[in-house]
């Protein structure tokens, strides 16, 4: 008898299928019959499946071989959305797109992206990401990761900063909080940044992520009234008093920024109350308000404000509470550093292999000479060769178009 037992997926039986979860948010459903394929098989625990009669390495082998199979079929607990599951084996590499992997631009600040989610919906998303999002979505492994990281640190041999900066809320990345604690460990890693909007965290969550010494959360923090709130996060359940207590409560165990997004009617009236509340807190975080820019692939809610007129509300603001409402080139210490080498420049011409759909519908992810390329206007067919012209290569972030 073999029982394989794994952290990152628990198992539930309904009916005649097994409901399998990876990372808590992520789902797929497996037929009782494939199972039974392999052998007369039965749920252990909630993270433990036993095959009877077989060894644990044809057991493993053969459940890995069918796991990869459904996790084509993986959705988003959250959206239902198809979600892509990316580790060394499935032939992904983690450069070449800016919606997961790792985005190294060249400076001292690596970006690191593990997922893609949110539970909320902000009108002001720049990506249009949330709980109405349609889009595809991605989840690489912890491990993998780390290794692809390692390697580029190894390359660079500089003190640097590790962003997790994802397409959605970070910490709905089941492994987030170890992914910090392995960053945390890492000689060349001075800082660790994570842009969240608070609402998973909670008191005991901020205590054990404060004894990573080199963390810095980037919170947001839109409004103080509960309904103007609710409106910008875009849900209703969104509770903007338990976003203030973690503000205040992180302030005090870690370096915390937090960054408002002024959007023009919506919340003008609330950037009074938001210094108001940070003026009340025993340590206040560095505050720096934003100014909502619109995007091509954001939730456009309205107009931007002009920067004159954004400045002068800054000045007025500034002198009225005596206190510094922008972020300074000194909060994020960015520093050019050497680039990685970039196998493809723009115009070469490319054979790559489709891998899996692209975040955006019609459009796919083909891999070559150890990148991914986006390539839009293709039909997804798993492992087919294509022709392509690179159009865009800037920072090792690659489109291409077929030919
Ligand atoms: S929390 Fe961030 S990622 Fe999520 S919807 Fe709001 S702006 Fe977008």
């Amino acid at each position: 008898m073999a029982q394989l037992t794994f952290e990152t997926l628990s198992f539930r039986e309904k009916d005649d299928i097994i409901v399998v979860t990876l990372l808590r948010l992520f789902t797929t459903e497996i037929p009782k019959e494939e199972l039974e394929k392999i052998a007369p098989f039965f749920v252990v625990d909630t993270h433990t499946i036993s095959f009877e009669k077989l060894d644990e390495e044809k057991a493993h082998t053969k459940f890995a071989f069918l796991l990869e199979k459904y996790f084509q079929k993986l959705t988003n607990k959250l959206t239902g959305n198809h979600v892509t599951y990316i580790n060394k084996a499935s032939g992904i590499p983690l450069i070449g797109n800016v919606a997961f992997g790792i985005v190294y631009r060249g400076s001292s600040i690596i970006e690191i992206k593990p997922v893609t989610s949110c539970n909320l919906d902000c009108v002001y998303c720049s990506i249009s990401e949330g709980l109405s999002s349609k889009k595809n979505d991605f989840v690489v492994e912890m491990e993998y990761m780390l290794e692809e990281l390692d390697t580029i640190l190894t390359f660079v041999k500089e003190p640097l900063e590790i962003h997790i900066g994802v397409q959605g809320e970070p910490f709905l990345y089941a492994d987030v909080d170890l992914l910090i604690e392995k960053l945390q460990e890492k000689k060349l890693v001075h800082t660790i940044s994570i842009d969240t909007n608070g609402t998973l965290l909670n008191k005991e969550r901020i205590d054990r992520l404060a004894k990573c010494d080199k963390l810095q959360l980037n919170l947001s923090l839109d409004a103080i009234d509960v309904d103007v709130a609710k409106k910008i996060a875009g849900v209703k359940s969104y509770n903007v008093e338990h976003v203030k207590e973690m503000i205040g409560y992180a302030s005090q165990k870690l370096k915390v920024i937090v960054a408002p997004v002024l959007t023009m009617g919506y919340n003008e009236d609330q950037m009074d109350k938001i210094i108001q509340f940070f003026k009340s807190l025993p340590k206040q975080p560095i505050l720096g308000i934003q100014n909502f820019l619109r995007y091509k692939t954001g939730r456009n809610p309205g107009k931007e404000m002009s920067w004159e007129k954004f400045y002068a509300l800054l000045d007025k603001l500034e002198k009225k509470h005596d206190i510094t409402l922008r972020l300074k080139k000194e909060d994020f210490n960015i520093r050019k550093i050497k680039p990685l080498p970039k196998p493809m420049e723009k115009g070469d011409v490319v054979t790559a292999v489709i891998k899996c759909q692209d975040r955006f519908p019609h459009s796919v992810i083909a891999v070559a000479k150890g990148r991914n390329i986006s390539v839009p206007g293709v039909k997804f067919v798993k492992e087919k060769k294509i022709k392509v012209e690179i159009v865009r290569a800037k920072h090792n972030v690659f489109t291409g178009k077929v030919i």
